[in-house]
């Protein structure tokens, strides 16, 4: 297998270039645990470069042919409720218990904000510096679509990687704690104490997608209030339809800071996960899940490829004018597109 060529950048040396790994060295770092292997092969699979996708494509097709298997669950939770410190204390805490964990994170705002979550380097530090934790900040291109699908393949390669826990962070205020509540089997909800009139400055259907929720920072002077939050949620939760069928959402008080409750907080998702296990309700997600990923790519591809073609392109600006000066209906001029288009 031929190495893959970096592009060439005008005014530096061929020989300053580092030279991409072919596909079999990195199919086998993968599976060897060469970190920096791992992730020079995210970096791929997350490329944009059309060069790019088929060699990753190969990759993945290559990692498809040995899956791995691990736990994925997506953490949530406004700005400040402490998801990284959280992350932090709840992934040393699974390290010592002897797991392999990898962190994602999906959060498509952060080309607008240089990064909100997991780009700041000096975040969950002790973790960072673990042998069994892998970190990885979030894809850094924009749309919610390209960042879910980097996403989705990255998760692929970190469990053909042997982790077995896949944490996955986003920010609960948009559209990607859906995203993410597609791709996980368990959905955390950070939540802190006190905010809970304004439901925390989340949606309301937010709290419809969780299994599990902590509220975190019940340390101090802040252990009663925290306390009195979690009861408020658990009231809540009763009136809410359950994301799982069949289990209500627990609700559990944490300090991520002095790590009480952490070792709760975990046992709390193992018992989700007994329950999803027990009844194949977990497959069957799975099985949901890719299926209508599948379709979502069908659908992404769908339109990029229509809105890429040139026939296309001619016939909306007229199609455009026509809708603005008030000669066409929209409902109209959508379907000459469709069928004008030849497509
Ligand atoms: P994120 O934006 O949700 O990732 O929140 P961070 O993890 O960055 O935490 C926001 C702030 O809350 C930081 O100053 C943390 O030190 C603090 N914090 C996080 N967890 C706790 C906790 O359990 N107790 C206390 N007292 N502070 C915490």
């Amino acid at each position: 297998m031929p190495g893959i060529e970096p592009p060439r950048r005008i005014g530096v040396p061929t020989a300053a270039v580092r030279r991409m790994p072919s596909v079999d060295e990195l199919v086998e770092g993968i599976y060897g645990g060469d970190r920096s292997l791992l992730s020079r092969a995210i970096t791929l699979v997350e490329s944009n470069a059309p060069t790019h996708r088929p060699l990753a494509r190969e990759v993945l097709h290559r990692l498809g042919a040995r899956p791995g298997f691990a736990r994925r669950v997506g953490i949530s939770g406004v700005p400040g409720a402490g998801k990284s410190t959280f992350i932090e204390a709840m992934g040393n805490y699974l390290c010592d218990a002897g797991h392999k964990v990898a962190v994602l994170a999906v959060d498509p705002s952060s080309s607008l904000t240089h990064g909100s979550i997991l780009g700041d380097k000096t975040r969950m530090e002790t973790l960072s510096r673990r042998q069994e934790c892998f970190i990885r900040p979030s894809p850094s291109s924009g749309a919610l679509g390209g960042v879910a699908r980097k996403t989705r393949e990255t998760i692929a390669v970190c469990e053909a990687a042997g982790f077995d826990t896949i944490l996955i962070e986003t920010v609960g205020v948009g559209q990607s704690e859906i995203a993410v509540r597609a791709m996980v089997d368990c959905f955390l909800l950070v939540l802190i104490a006190g905010a809970g009139d304004e439901l925390q400055g989340m949606k309301k259907g937010i709290f419809e997608i969780a299994d599990v929720l902590l509220v975190n920072k019940a340390d101090g002077e802040n252990f009663i209030r925290a306390e009195a939050t979690r009861q408020e949620f658990e009231r809540v939760m009763h009136y809410l339809s359950p994301a799982t069928e069949g289990w209500t959402p627990p609700v559990r008080t944490v300090s991520s800071m002095t790590r009480a409750g952490i070792p709760e907080a975990w046992d709390a998702v193992e018992k989700y996960f007994a329950h999803v296990q027990s009844d194949g309700m977990f497959d069957a997600r799975r099985r949901e899940q890719a299926i209508s990923w599948w379709h979502s790519l069908v659908e992404q591809e769908l339109r990029a490829r229509f809105l890429a073609d040139s026939r296309v392109a001619a016939l909306s600006g007229r199609l455009e004018a026509d809708i603005l000066s008030g000669r066409m209906a929209p409902s109209l001029a959508a379907e000459e597109l469709l069928d004008g288009s030849g497509l």
